[in-house]
């Protein structure tokens, strides 16, 4: 994903090289590259500005030490302020006190929820919990099914309405490896019973997907925020796919605002688009990025950690 990003900030650093001191002019022409570097891989300017000063200050300020060369120094100080603004330390799910731990995950159609709550069941099983899913995805065609599959894969049950079930209808169970929510028709009313089944089966974690859209929308947000109130959450983590540039900014802002999330989920890492806009997503919300998501398979997907992004875009 950040390959090219990670080539032109290795040339500008490699360029340093060789120099027994650095000037100020130096460090200005250092900082201006790689500022172009970041501008160009979509990372927001708001974030791009603020990062090169405190590169420069702490470039121009730095005592030569006797271990590292002018060069280095510089690589050690950018390595630093990237890691700050991905977040500085790894943060975890915090799991509640009394089970079951809701996580409730909201994003844009096609940014990867489905699949990521696929990923997330498996993963959390791995570690020895009981997860179980809750489809609340009534909008899309199929969004239910691709739960079941996924739920499937990840050997985690799903708690969701039938496929087709109209209003009124006979609420009748079909859904294998757990009881399903039957004629529930309100996305709200099956997070909350989907909570209460996880309760009363001892499931310890409960993933509640929810519908997303094309674009932000009122009636996309007011839904998302009605089933937060409903199930309060442990965790409600913004699922945002790393490949739609710019628009990542305004999307995680309009997410923030509207259901407040505590932890962001990239996904499509595995990408090929500039995907920078991500890297702004920590400093510009405030909320940390929690997991990282690589491709379609279950097992494309990783805790985040700041420093070992910071360590791979820097090569
Ligand atoms: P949702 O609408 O947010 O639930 O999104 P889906 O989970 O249905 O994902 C939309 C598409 O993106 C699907 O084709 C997924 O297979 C694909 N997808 C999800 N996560 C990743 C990822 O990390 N990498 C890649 N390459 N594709 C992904």
């Amino acid at each position: 994903m950040f390959d090219s990003l990670s080539g032109r900030l290795a040339g500008v650093l490699t360029d340093l090289r060789g120099k027994g001191k650095l000037s100020d002019a130096d460090i200005d022409r250092t900082c201006r590259e790689i500022r172009l570097a970041l501008l160009e891989a979509d990372v927001s300017l708001t974030v791009v500005r603020g990062f090169i000063a405190r590169i420069k200050e702490r470039a121009k300020g730095a005592e030569v030490s006797g271990a590292l060369n002018p060069a280095q120094q510089v690589v050690k100080i950018v390595n630093e302020e990237l890691v700050g603004i991905l977040g500085g330390e790894t943060r975890r799910i915090q799991f509640a006190k009394t089970p079951p731990t809701v996580i409730m995950l909201a994003g844009l159609q096609g940014a990867g929820k489905t699949t990521l709550a696929g990923k997330l069941a498996a993963w959390l099983k791995k570690q020895g919990h009981t997860p179980i899913l809750v489809a609340c995805d009534l909008q899309r065609p199929g969004a239910v099914s691709q739960l079941q599959i996924v739920g499937e894969r990840a050997g985690v049950p799903v708690f969701a309405p039938n496929p087709g079930t109209s209003i009124g209808g006979t609420g009748e169970l079909g859904v294998s490896g757990s009881a399903g929510a039957g004629s529930l028709t309100e996305p709200i009313e099956v997070a909350r019973s989907g909570v209460a089944e996880a309760r009363s089966k001892q499931h310890d974690v409960v993933i509640v997907d929810t519908a997303g859209r094309l674009g932000i929308d009122e009636e996309l947000m007011a839904q998302a925020k009605g089933i937060r109130d409903a199930v309060e959450p442990d965790e409600v983590l913004f699922v945002l796919d790393a490949m739609i540039g710019q628009d990542a900014v305004a999307t995680a802002e309009a997410f923030a605002q509207g259901v407040d999330f505590t932890g962001v989920v990239l996904t499509k890492l595995d990408g090929d688009a500039r995907g920078g806009a991500a890297l702004s997503v920590r400093e510009i919300t405030g909320r940390p990025i929690m997991f990282a998501s690589t491709g379609e398979k279950l097992e494309d997907f990783d805790v985040f950690h700041p420093d070992r992004m910071s360590s791979r875009i820097l090569g």
